[in-house]
């Protein structure tokens, strides 16, 4: 990572009243270098995931231009400027819907993909199979990556432009931004729900397809995905 990004992340850590130590030329902790203390910073952690060196089975993100963290708003969070750049292009119920759910949520979260392309869905689609699978799925163009883990069962995607001109998904990550860790992801669509209550939006969450409240019952494993629910 180049120590330019670094010390943007620094400096965001900074603003967010994260001890950095003293080291580089401001005394202030911003070094450009990735020390241990930073390292540690679950925020960093978050950055380095969307910069696609972080955790396993995160989707590659877009080359991040505006690495910001989310600023804890009064009694609440809010979402940085990557956050509100991956919302471009999405459908306003949505957006209302996770603009209220970060000001309310118990736990931070960031918006990391809104609207994707069918050459990105056919990108993703390529992880975990080969390209005899994927060719048998008449997916041209793109080359198998079998030995990455599947992100995804489906060419069609709500994540799309769809007729409306707006995508209807976005996939959002929970801190402490571990993949793995389950209980964030819940929080965060508790926050998620009761935002969609209280714009009157009907959504449908990655980890309870049928919409009946218990998460991954059938081994649902979509849980950063919500998408508009339109019957
Ligand atoms: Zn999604």
């Amino acid at each position: 990572m180049a120590s330019t990004t670094v010390r943007a992340i620094q400096r965001a850590l900074k603003a967010r009243g994260h001890e950095l130590g003293t080291s580089g030329p401001a005394r202030d902790g911003v070094d450009g270098a990735l020390g241990r203390d930073l390292e540690r910073s679950l925020t960093l952690r978050a950055m380095l995931a969307e910069l696609g060196g972080g955790a396993a089975g995160a989707p590659a993100a877009a080359p991040a231009a505006a690495a910001a963290p989310s600023r804890p708003a009064a009694g609440g969070f809010a979402f940085g400027a990557r956050s509100l750049a991956a919302l471009a292009g999405v459908h306003p119920d949505l957006v209302r819907v996770a603009t209220r759910a970060i000001a309310i949520s118990a736990v931070d979260f960031m918006v990391i993909e809104g609207v994707r392309t069918p050459a990105r869905q056919r990108e993703l689609y390529a992880k975990g199979r080969t390209t005899a699978q994927l060719r048998a799925a008449g997916v041209d163009g793109v080359a198998g990556r079998p030995g990455e883990a599947k992100v995804t069962w489906t060419l069609a995607s709500n994540h799309f432009v769809k007729g409306d001109g707006f995508g209807h998904a976005i996939d959002c990550l929970p801190a402490p931004f571990d993949w793995k860790e389950a209980a964030p992801f819940d929080r965060m669509a508790a926050a998620m729900f009761a935002a969609a209550r209280e714009c009157r939006v009907a959504i449908r969450w990655g980890a309870d397809w049928d919409r009946d409240g218990r998460a991954r019952e059938r081994g649902e494993s979509d849980a950063p995905h919500f998408e508009l629910w339109r019957r």
